[in-house]
């Protein structure tokens, strides 16, 4: 926020002190059935894992009806995550509208929706270890969606140079190999990821974004129910645990464990999301 000083109107206060609406209540949002997929849960067996190494990512899939954990290893670890339909890299997963309808930071019981046209839950987040630690006095949380990701642009503005394993490239280059193609073919689809156990907020006295050691340690987890077929690509950040700095190779880093369930009994009554209902006239 920038501090060019203005002048305030007479009655600045009586305009600041008007209350907050929320913009999107989610009351009418259709709600995950928390209670059938754990009972899934309990039913599923590991058919697959992916160690990501640090400052380096990886992908992994994930059919639609199964589980997938991302798990703390060895040490603190923030990891950037991209998702996208498997059948089509068009739909995606989007930060933003996620963001605007359950917050800035995400927990048990929250989705990750999908770009437009789609825009449907593809993931419902069912476990999170770190489900305790709420909002804590800087007003910093953990698992966001406000940050981007770490990116060599970014980097290169600021600091100048040419870092090459900033989450960024590091999804980019995962992504190239599983497609069969060149980085620069694969960059377009990595997007705005969701911070997996980063600890963030915005300053109240500037607004910046700042970050903050995670909270995470070896055995924590955040676990997914795949609402529709998932590639998933994952990140261990050069920030480590996020505590000093990142886009560089300065801080301690970890791997962090992708692991796959698949539940053995079928989930009675449960079906993908259908895409989104808008015409897509735009009044035309
Ligand atoms: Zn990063």
């Amino acid at each position: 926020m920038t501090t060019i000083p203005t002048t305030p109107p007479e009655d600045a206060e009586k305009r600041r002190a008007i209350a907050p609406v929320i913009c999107y209540p989610t009351d009418t949002l259709p709600a995950p059935d928390l209670a059938l997929y754990r009972a899934a849960r309990r039913t599923a067996r590991k058919v697959g894992e992916v160690l990501v190494p640090p400052r380096d990512a990886a992908t992994f899939t994930v059919p639609a009806g199964s589980f997938f954990r991302i798990s703390s290893v060895e040490g603190p670890q923030v990891g950037d995550l991209n998702l996208w339909n498997a059948q089509d890299l068009s739909e995606r997963f989007y930060s933003g509208k996620t963001r605007a309808l359950h917050g800035t930071h995400l927990t048990a019981g929250e989705r990750m929706w999908s770009s437009f046209p789609g825009m449907r839950p593809i993931a419902t987040i069912t476990e999170d270890t770190l489900g305790w630690y709420g909002i804590d006095s800087f007003g910093g949380s953990v698992h966001d969606v406000i940050g981007t990701r770490c990116d060599p642009y970014t980097n290169n503005l600021l600091s100048g140079g040419q870092y090459h394993h900033c989450c960024h490239s590091n999804l980019t280059r995962a992504l190239a190999d599983h497609l069969g193609v060149c980085p620069a073919e694969a960059e377009p689809h990595v997007h705005d990821v969701l911070n997996v156990f980063m600890c963030t907020g915005f300053t109240r006295d500037t607004g910046q974004y700042f970050m903050k050691a995670s909270p995470v340690r070896p055995g924590d987890y955040l676990e997914f129910f795949a609402e529709i077929d998932l590639l998933g690509a994952l990140s261990a950040c050069p920030g480590g645990d996020c505590s000093s700095e990142h886009s560089s190779d300065t801080a301690a880093c970890h791997p962090l464990l992708v692991e796959v369930f698949t539940p053995e009994a079928a989930l009675g009554g449960w079906t993908p999301p259908a895409l989104n209902g808008y015409d897509r006239s735009h009044g035309r």
